[in-house]
């Protein structure tokens, strides 16, 4: 056998162990992810579940997710 061949081949394996153990951290980092994706409405202080949410649904007033884009007149 050749030496190259071996390495070739432990490679390969090193490889695929290394990709299904990315591929399991993704799947985890997606549900834990999925699960602390919660923010508090300041003003009364209703649980929204959501990255994207822009606005509480229960009182409709606007989550301050981000500071310093207020536009004060
Ligand atoms: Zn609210």
């Amino acid at each position: 056998m050749d030496f190259n061949e071996i390495v070739c081949y432990s490679q390969t394996i090193i490889l695929i162990l290394l990709l299904i153990g990315a591929l399991l951290n993704f799947r985890k980092d997606l549900s834990s992810t999925k699960e602390k994706v919660k923010s508090k409405c300041p003003s009364c202080g209703y649980n929204i579940i959501g990255s994207d949410v822009q606005y509480c649904a229960k009182c409709g007033d606007l989550l301050s997710q981000s500071d310093g884009l207020g536009l004060d007149k």
